[in-house]
């Protein structure tokens, strides 16, 4: 009873934790996490201490432990795909330190094999299958951008001449979502029109091609940058002429680890002192929301400016809080769950 009125208090935000299971080579005897239960409890124990010290209890929404697969994860969300065509804003977001499985989940392992689809394709296939059966009465059309945060910079990751050529600029979608309340947070990133989860595939190849391309061998982009999957949908219902638009952010947050000052320099320290910035503002912003403060403080990074449009007011908030198993990642976990406990 107490878990379904913590529920209902948390509203618009929910958050939910996955552990990702150990993969080959590491050892499964060293884990700190202790007990995952079925109401969204999880224990995780710290190495260092004795007895009942030694545990932590957090509470989530769910936890999905290391055998969930990708449809387990899925099954929860899928409800808010509906309400993107019922004209609500959706953002769902990944959190936690680079290898947790924030890119297994939002993406997947492999595009290739359906079962492996993460949220950002489930999340679209279900967009058109859903927008197909309602045809007769609405006509929806759905464009793409997708672009990258990378030290307070936004880039378009879908500007590549290929692309271009293949899904033209849909300057209408631009122009009228400039004037709307749930206005287009980046009119300069290209839209792509797109009309099945081919497209979408084929976009997103570009996309991650794109940000492939500012990666180095040292510095492995993807991990030091947020990327952001934006889907507009404009839904014309044909009967008395009115129109609905929703819009999903689908994010895969840059790593949240901590950056040891003594350690990193120049470039590095500069990455990690953005990334902070910007991670600390999201949880500034839910926090105020979920505290129903009435300034939130969307100003203060890119990231959450982005992202004003679908977290907030109507809005509707997903979290994934991702974990390693891993003992050696103990206090990095710990920062993780640290920041999920303070917005759920
Ligand atoms: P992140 O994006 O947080 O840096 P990744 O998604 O790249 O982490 O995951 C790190 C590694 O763990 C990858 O090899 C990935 O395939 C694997 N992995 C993550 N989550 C799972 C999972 N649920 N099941 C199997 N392997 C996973
Ligand atoms: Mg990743």
């Amino acid at each position: 009873k107490l878990y379904n009125e913590v529920q209902d208090l948390k509203g618009n935000i929910r958050v939910y934790c996955r552990i990702r299971p150990f993969l080959p080579g590491q050892n499964e005897k060293h884990t700190a996490i202790e007990y995952i239960g079925e109401n969204g409890e999880l224990v995780v124990v710290n190495p260092l201490k004795q007895g009942k010290d030694s545990r932590r209890l957090f509470k989530f929404n769910k936890v999905f432990g290391p055998t969930a697969n990708q449809e387990d994860v899925f099954k929860d969300t899928q409800p808010l795909i509906q309400s993107v065509l019922d004209g609500y804003n959706v953002c769902i977001f990944a959190y936690g330190q680079t290898g947790s499985g924030k890119t297994y989940t939002m993406t997947g392992p492999d595009m290739a094999l359906e079962k492996d689809w993460g949220v950002n394709y489930r999340a679209l296939h279900d967009l058109f299958q859903i927008s197909q059966s309602r045809r007769s009465s609405i006509l929806y059309e759905v464009g793409l951008q997708m672009v990258e945060i990378y030290n307070e910079q936004v880039r378009d990751l879908l500007t590549s001449d290929g692309s271009q050529k293949k899904y033209p600029f849909l300057r209408f979608l631009g122009s009228t979502y400039h004037n709307q309340p749930n206005g287009l947070a980046v009119p300069d990133a290209s839209m792509h029109h797109v009309n099945s989860t081919y497209d979408v595939l084929e976009l997103m190849k570009v996309g991650f091609m794109n940000r492939a391309i500012g990666a180095t061998a040292l510095n492995e982009r993807s991990s030091r940058s947020h990327s952001i999957l934006t889907v507009h949908v404009r839904g014309t219902d044909l009967k008395n002429d009115s129109v609905l638009r929703g819009c999903l952010h689908l994010v895969d947050l840059a790593g949240s680890e901590r950056v040891d000052r003594s350690e990193a320099a120049g470039d590095r320290l500069r990455e990690a002192q953005h990334i902070n910035k910007s991670l600390s503002a999201l949880g500034d912003v839910i926090f105020a929301l979920a505290q129903k403060n009435s300034h939130v403080p969307y100003r203060n990074s890119k990231l959450t400016q982005v992202l004003q449009s679908s977290l907030g007011g109507q809005a509707k908030t997903i979290m994934f809080v991702q974990l390693n198993p891993d003992v050696e990642s103990y206090s990095e976990t710990i920062s993780t769950l640290k920041f999920a406990e303070r917005v759920s």
